[in-house]
């Protein structure tokens, strides 16, 4: 099949070599049969939400964030209908705080959100960075861990019962003090994991392309055949050794 990702503002929210996460769902997709194809989304182009299984949206500083910031909020619906229907998105970081209610960055500058996530972010004083470790359970029953790597200002918090991606293990998260780590609604999942993050983390990468696919055939996400997964195994585990020996948050 084709899996259709859109990639908003890949010319503004691409810090920390995010694209990496594009280039593991290419190949991986390809291994099983599949092919992708990646359109780019950026300021004034129009988003039309029927026409792709995943939306991306990386990382960026808040500078870049505020550039694009309104453009982004104004595809506030399409996004929204695009995630009603059934299409995947993964926001990392920068992108991910844009997609709650809106970001209150360092400068003091507002900038609005889409209102997907139930979510809002404000820059703290200190900045949160280093190697995470969190535990997820995006399906009932099967629980998996999420090894990444973290750098940001802003502390976001979830509304009362949003569900996060994940708990923190070790590491920051969302706030620094709430254990929670990004957020899911449906298909959706945004992050602060970065880094790239895909590459340590294969599992994610098949439960997205996956809901991709359920999207692109009107179908249950399939199924999709195991890879060897020995390299990537090794990369998450030594970026989760790191996370444990992190030793206290600040
Ligand atoms: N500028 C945002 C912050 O510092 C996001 C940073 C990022 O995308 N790495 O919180």
């Amino acid at each position: 099949m084709k899996i259709r990702i859109g990639h908003l503002y890949p010319d503004y929210l691409n810090i920390y070599a995010d694209r990496g996460n594009i280039a593991v769902l290419a190949r991986r997709a390809r291994l099983r049969g599949h092919e992708l194809e990646v359109a780019a989304v950026s300021l004034g182009d129009e988003l039309d939400p029927a026409a792709h299984d995943l939306l991306y949206v990386g990382g960026g500083q808040d500078r870049e964030q505020a550039l694009i910031a309104p453009d982004l909020a104004a595809k506030g619906a399409a996004i929204e209908e695009a995630v009603a229907d059934g299409a995947a998105v993964l926001a990392v970081c920068g992108g991910y705080q844009l997609l709650g209610r809106g970001y209150r960055g360092l400068e003091g500058s507002d900038m609005p959100g889409v209102g997907l996530f139930p979510h809002e972010t404000v820059a703290g004083d200190r900045r949160m960075i280093g190697d995470v470790l969190l535990e997820c359970e995006l399906e009932p029953g099967s629980k998996r861990t999420l090894a990444g790597f973290e750098n940001h200002v802003g502390r976001t918090r979830l509304d009362p019962g949003a569900e996060p991606l994940g708990r923190v293990v070790a590491g920051f998260g969302n706030d620094g003090e709430s254990g929670a780590e990004g957020c899911r609604v449906g298909r959706a999942v945004g992050t602060y994991l970065h880094g790239p993050l895909l590459p340590r983390n294969p599992w994610l990468a098949d439960w997205l392309l996956a809901q991709a696919l359920a999207h692109a055939s009107g179908g249950d996400p399939p199924e999709l055949e195991p890879l060897d997964d020995v390299l990537e195994a090794r990369a998450h585990n030594v970026s989760a050794r790191r996370a444990h020996g992190r030793g206290g948050r600040f």
